[in-house]
This record gives C-alpha cells, structure tokens and sequence, in this order.
C-alpha cells in the first residue's frame, strides 16, 4: 500500500488535499513543514504537511509532491491547533486560515517563466510581429516572466501569445518556485592580507602619497582597528574618513581592502537600563494585582478596567517581568500600530533586547526574521509587541497573552477571510499554551464587561489615575444654540477658542478630534443639488483640498474637482460638512502664531509617518494636533491641556446597534489625552444635542450607567451579547440576481431556523467596487448550539451553491461581526 500525504493548500479549499508521497518521504514529513505540490493545471503552490496515511483519496488520482521545502516544521502543533479552531469558529477554510497567517515569504509563488524552446529551428518568416519580438528578446535572455513579455509587445493580455508560441514549439513554459526572503546583508571592509605584514603596509603609503584620500582610507580604517576588533562595516570607514564610496571602492578595485558580507538582523535593538523592581506601585494598582494574580490562579481570562492614566502599563510589565523569570514568551497585542512607538521604548527600557515587534509594516523581511526569532524561542523574542497578525507567530512556550485597548474594533479582522477578533483569538491561543491572558481597557467593550460580570473573566480595577492627576473635567458645548447666535467662527464655538487662546498662552498643547479626514464630505450643487458620486461605490465623493480632488474613501477612485456643477453647469458649488483638512485651515487663519498638524489615513502612509507626528508632538515642535480615531488612542502626551472634540453628533448618529457604547469609549478616550500631569485637564465636546444620555455618561464619566443601559437595550432589542450574530452578506455585479438568490438564502435560513433571521436588507453603502451588497442578519440565542447552528447554515449554502444561476453571487460570513 502506498503512502499519501494531506495538505492544506492557501486558497479556499473546503477540505484537505491529498498527495501521493514515498515511503522515505513518508517517514521524514513532519506535520507544519511546506511542500511544493502541482494544482490544477500548471500550478504550482506552498502547501502545509498535515497528515500522512494510508488511504489513497476516492474522488481523484492523487499527484506526487514536487518537493518538500523544510527540514523541520515551520508551523507548530499549537498553531495548527490555533488555526483549525479559527477556521471552525469564523466560518471559514484552513487554506484562508494559513494565507493570513504566514508571511507571504514563507508562501513561495510560481511565477510562469517562458523560456526558448532550443531544440527547434524556426524560421523567421514563419512568425507574426509579436511573436518575432518574444522570439527575439529569447536570444539575448534565458528567459522571460509573463510580465516581461507584456512588456516587450506592449499588450496587457499576452497569454493567448505565449499559448500560440508554446503550441507552435516555439517557447516553452516553465514553473518555477523562488525564495522571496534575502536576509540583509551588512558590507564590511578589512585589509586584504598582503598588507597585514607591516613592511608591505609601508610600501603601500607610500605609494598611496599621490593619492591622499586613498591613503586617508587606509589610515582611518587603522585607526577603527585600534578601538575595535568587530568587523569594520563600509558605512563607518565612510564615516570616519569624510571620503566617499567611491574612494573606497577604488581601493577595493586595486585590491588592497576586501569586502565581504556578514548576515544581520534587519531588526535592531537597544539596551534596557530600568529595573522592573524599581517600579512601586500605589495602593490601587496593588490591589489591581492580587485580583489579576488571583483570576490566573483560577484559570480565568481577566479584565483589567482602569480609568485613562491609571498605570495599567506597569501593571502588565510587574507580570511580563514574572512570565520572563519562569523562561516563558510573552504576546502583548495592540490594536493600532500607531501605539507601537511609544510602548516600544517603554517595554525595552526595562525588558532591553528582549523585545521584539511584528505588523504589517514591517518589511517582509523584518517579519520573517522575529518569526524564526519566535519559533526558535530566541532571547530577543521573548517579548513580541504586535498588532494582530502576531497572534499567528509560532510560540512554543507562550506564558501570557496582553490585549491592551481590548475593546478597540479594529481588533476585528474585516476581510479578508478569517474574520477574527483578535481579542477572542488570543484567549483561545492562551489556553491551548495554559498561558494567562489580561485584557484591559478604560473603557471595556459590553461584552467583556458581561463576562466579568457574569464570573467567566476575573475583574480587577484602577478607578483612579496615577500620581493624584485628576481625571480631565469634561464640558459639553450646545452649538445649536451657538449657531443660532451666529456666535461661531466656522466649526469654532466662542469656548473653545478661548481655552485654546488660553492653552497656547500657557505654553500648553492642544489636541483637536475630527471624525472625518479630508475637508468636505460632499460638495452640493446649490442650483440643482447634484452631489457627485463615485461611479464604483455607492456613496458621494469627499473633497481633499490639498490636492483639489473629490476622492471615493471605499474603492479609492478619484477626479478633479469641476469648477461648475457637472449636472446643470451653474458655478454655485458649495462644500457641505468638515474634515480634518478643513479644521486645520480655520485653525490657521484663527491662530496664525501656533503650529499646526494632522493625523489621519492621509497624512500617515509611510512606514513612520505616524512616529515622526507623534515625536513631534512631544517633543513640542507643534502647539496643536489635528487628528481622527487615531489621535484618541492610548498615548501618552505629557503637555497636553486641551481636547476639543468638533462634533460629537456625528459619531452618536451612526446607524449601528454599537454606535453610543462606541461614542462612550471614543469620547473618553480621547478625553483621557488631556492633562496626564498635575494640572487637571479640560475637554470640550461641542454637539448640537447635550442631552443626549450618552454625552452625559462620558461628562459624569459614568461607565457604570453605560454599561447598564446598553445592556438593557440590547436586551430589548436582541443584540451581543444577548444573542451571537453570524452576518452574511451577499455579493454581486447584477442588482436583480443579487436581490433574487439573498431572498432564497433568507427564506432557507427562515425554515431551518425560526425568526432570528434579520434582511436581506442593502448596508448603509449597498454599492461598492461596482458589487452591490445585501445582508443578513442571523440571530443566535445563547443557549442554542452554535456548532450545529453554523452546520444548518453549511447546509443551506451547500444547495444555494447548486443553483447554477447564483454561480457569480459570492458569499462573505462574518461570525461575531460588530
Ligand atoms: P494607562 O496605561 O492606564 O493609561 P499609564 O500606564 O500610561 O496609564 O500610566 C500613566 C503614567 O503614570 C505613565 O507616565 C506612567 O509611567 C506613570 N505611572 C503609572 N504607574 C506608575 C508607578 N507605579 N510608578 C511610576 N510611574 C507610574
Ligand atoms: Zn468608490
Ligand atoms: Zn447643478
């Protein structure tokens, strides 16, 4: 009986695929390592070993492996484990499963290479123009990728040519696998053996006197060689001859100095120099501790709720610090990279090279180095600091899980597939490793919150900031009443320019939150009210003033603004609603002395730019910050006084069952910027509704009586976590098949499961990418079974995907979906 190997593939694949191996092979597969196996066609993927067996697959002929790619696993038992109850849980395959979690270095890519076909003489004549130019290029390149050739005959689809060349006998098509991961290499310098000898050395100055720069080289590197014996790297011989690399390449040339390379980590560290046994802390945080230590010891998840400034951080870092002593990992999860900066130099004053950090940013060279750092338990990952891909990382030895903000929505993968919540991912990886987990937040989602309450998470508080701060004093300002006065200037209440005036006066900064980036969210026709819209998605255009454009913030389309209106022709185009860009221009004509500047998706694309805003910010290189969501995040600014929030109605209004615990956290997040230091700080919402409950929680700070509510209406209402909700939308570019194939799912889903199912129903933004979208809503109460509930619907879309005419109709779950 032969031997056969099952495999997941990273595509979106039901079940495993099965491949036939040998026997040797057989025995030396290990589940987690990568083959490289033929699919379809002509392709060639990455495939992750899962089991070997010995039944041979009964729908198809089973294929040989091309190759197996590692000599040990890259993918740990924990990780399998990990990603199977991912899969299960979000509705999804274990191929979407690996693609998300693998650094795409690790999934090699067969890219078709077309190579000339040697063996076969051709005629020139014989050819058309386009082949004759592929045919051509052929004799002076071994070969050439498909996008090469497109290239060279100037045409998008040339795939049509290389079939009719290949069938010709002209070409030939080649798959070929390449490794993406080239680890960095520093270039050093040393002097070439022959002049280690002194008198050889003598000769060579003096030679070297007509050329005085030259000789400037030779000696600045003696004079590194006399303070350090480590390897002499080109950019400090540079450095310290004041000479150019051309000087020192010349020398290379001639052969007196020698290059050579020596691998590096692309990821640098730095020293720590605090002792995590000099942090004291107060009687709150102490208390916080024991209930945290005492949670862990029952083997429950905890919640950490601990008002903004509270020292949180060093409570987790009194915990870190224990996880270290026993040898174990430690993953502190962040829901923004925004946040990364500053607890960076936070953790490695106190933790050194210990820490390391993994996101998206990051080069994929970078990721790759801390997961082999990772995976070989290295002293320099001991620490990871990430955003949610690191929950993916190949722990062995994983001691404590930190999710900080845990309430943060961008905790919650949104496509691609899986669509994971970080938070509920990680507590499920720390079980599977019996780690810890500690969530904190100052402002708890409802739904940990009802855990704790519940008993199923341990609960600890810090009601109180550190160091007697006080909380930041909180005002609503009506600015329909302000309105009505004409008692603003622009978006600028008469309050909130005096404690700004007050605030630079004092040499203090000033943080600014606006909800939305760029400066008008839609430009109206004031004739004929023509608003333009994006011809992909359903929604209007927003003006960015900066580049004079109306841009889509769905699919990215974008055009110049139109002087006049592009329905009627008149000029009476008027901006409605502001942005972040819009603020920052009144700012400027209202404080022309203060400096200003933004942070949103637009000002933020570079791999630092939002370091470099926020070092600026610091180190008070500008009075007053302009931001989005970002700015509300868990920094730590020190002279900050001020927070005016421009518009809090926007937020309050949005359509979504989330929408006032979300304005709560927000609003008192971004409140917590101000006044971290001794002066109390003073916040500024203005709105045109100051009644609204919500408002008045965030002032009073009463998180208590939010928490209550919220509940009570979902309750009323049947929303998390009351319920679970499973959304499933539908896609399609036909607005009739679209509304035809989501009634028969709804109905389906109707007849198996009873009333919990809400829709079809259009979203707020029914058109996007040229696919209109439709919802349903399904309801599951929390005594029903979701395993089987989620098997009901399998089923259901299993005869939906037997329907020919709803072939094109794409489906997207999203399990927990907030
Ligand atoms: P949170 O994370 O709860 O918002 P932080 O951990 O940022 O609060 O703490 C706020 C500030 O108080 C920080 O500057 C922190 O260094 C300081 N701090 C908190 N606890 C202590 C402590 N026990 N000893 C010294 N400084 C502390
Ligand atoms: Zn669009
Ligand atoms: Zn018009």
């Amino acid at each position: 009986m032969g031997y056969f190997l099952n495999v997941v593939l990273p595509i979106p694949l039901e079940r495993l695929f099965t491949y036939k191996i040998s026997e040797q092979e057989a025995n030396f597969i290990q589940a987690g390592m990568r083959v490289a196996v033929p699919f379809g066609k002509s392709k060639i993927y990455t495939a992750l070993a899962y089991n070997v067996h010995q039944e041979a697959p009964e729908a198809y002929e089973a294929k040989e492996i091309y190759q197996i790619l590692d000599e040990t696993p890259l993918v740990n038992a924990f990780q399998l484990k990990h990603w199977e109850w991912i899969a299960q849980y979000y509705m999804c395959t274990l191929g979407e499963v690996m693609r998300s979690a693998l650094p795409s270095a690790f999934l090699l890519e067969s890219e078709t290479l077309v190579l000339p076909n040697k063996a076969r003489v051709v005629n020139d004549l014989d050819l058309k123009d386009d082949e004759f130019l592929v045919y051509e290029a052929l004799q002076h390149q071994s070969a050439l990728k498909v996008g090469e050739i497109s290239g060279i005959v100037d045409k998008k689809n040339v795939l049509p040519l290389i079939n009719r060349m290949v069938q010709k006998g002209i070409v030939l098509q080649k798959e070929e696998l390449y490794e993406q991961y080239k680890p960095k290499m520093v270039r050093y310098v040393k002097l070439a053996e022959e002049f280690q000898q002194e008198s050889k050395l003598e000769a060579l100055l003096e030679e070297l006197t007509r050329a005085p720069k030259q000789s400037q080289v030779v000696l600045s590197l003696f004079q590194i060689q006399t303070r350090t014996k480590k390897p002499i790297p080109i950019a400090d011989l540079e450095k310290e001859s004041g000479c150019s690399r051309a000087v020192i390449k010349s020398l290379i040339d001639k052969s007196v100095l020698e290059e050579y390379h020596i691998r590096t980590d692309r990821v640098q560290h730095e020293e720590g120099s605090k002792s995590v046994d000099d942090i004291t802390l107060n009687d709150h945080q102490q208390e916080a501790l024991q209930a945290i230590a005492k949670g862990f010891s029952e083997d429950r998840t905890v919640l950490l709720h601990g008002v903004t400034s509270s020292g949180k951080t060093e409570v987790y870092i009194k915990f870190i610090a224990e996880c270290l002593e026993q040898g174990k990992q430690v993953l502190y999860l962040l829901p923004e990279i925004a946040l990364t900066s500053q607890l960076i130099s936070r953790l490695r004053s106190f933790f050194g090279t210990k820490v390391s950090v993994y996101h998206s940013k990051y080069s994929i060279h970078e990721r790759v180095e801390v997961w082999n750092n990772v995976m070989g338990n290295a002293e320099k990952a001991q620490i990871v600091i990430g955003a949610r891909s690191s929950l993916f990382l190949p722990f062995s030895n994983l001691g404590l899980v930190v999710v900080d903000e845990e309430h943060e929505s961008s905790f919650k993968q949104f496509d691609p597939a899986p669509r994971y919540h970080t938070r509920d991912a990680a507590i499920v990886l720390a079980s599977l490793h019996k780690a810890y987990c500690l969530l904190g937040s100052a402002t708890p989602s409802v739904e940990s919150m009802d855990n704790a309450k519940k008993g199923k998470y341990g609960y600890a508080s810090i009601p109180y900031r550190y160091g007697e701060v006080l909380l930041p004093d909180i005002s609503l300002v009506d600015i329909k009443e302000a309105t009505r006065k004409k008692r603003m200037k622009g978006h600028f209440s008469e309050t909130l320019i005096n404690a700004i005036t007050e605030a630079l006066d004092e040499g203090e900064q000033v943080i600014l939150f606006q909800n939305r980036r760029g400066y008008a969210p839609v430009v109206e026709c004031t004739t004929c009210g023509h608003v333009a819209q994006c011809p992909n998605c359903d929604v209007s255009l927003t003006y960015h003033q900066h580049r004079d454009q109306l841009r889509c913030h769905y699919c990215g389309y974008h055009m110049a603004l139109q002087q006049s209106c592009l329905a009627c022709g008149s000029f009476t185009l008027d901006k409605k609603g502001f942005g972040t860009e819009q603020i920052q221009e009144e700012l400027q004509q209202l404080f022309p002395e203060a400096t200003t500047q933004r942070m949103d998706l637009d000002t933020t694309r570079g791999k630092y730019a939002y370091e470099k805003i926020i070092t600026a910010f610091e180190n008070q290189e500008m009075d007053i910050l302009v931001g989005t969501q970002m700015v509300t995040k868990g920094l730590d600014f020190r002279n900050v006084s001020l927070v005016g929030i421009m518009n809090a109605d926007s937020l309050l209004n949005f359509p979504d069952y989330r929408a006032h615990e979300r304005s709560f956290q927000l609003l008192t997040q971004v409140a917590g910027r101000a006044g971290r230091t001794s002066k109390r700080g003073k916040v500024l919402i203005q709105t045109y509704n100051p009644y609204h409950q919500i408002l008045q929680q965030v002032t009073t700070n009463n998180y208590e009586k939010m928490f209550a509510e919220q509940v009570y209406e979902r309750e009323q209402f049947k929303y998390p976590p009351l319920v679970r909700i499973i959304k499933l939308t539908l896609k399609d570019r036909d607005f009739n098949k679209l509304n035809e194939a989501s009634e028969w799912f709804a109905t389906s889903l109707r007849n198996v499961l009873g009333q919990q199912i809400l829709g079809p129903e259009y979203p707020p933004v029914s058109r996007i990418r040229r696919e209109y979208l439709k919802n349903i809503l399904i309801k599951i109460p929390r005594n029903q079974s979701l395993p089987q509930t989620k098997n009901s619907i399998k089923r259901i879309e299993k005869s939906f995907n037997a329907i020919s005419k709803y072939k094109s109709v794409r489906l997207v779950y999203n399990v927990d979906h907030i």
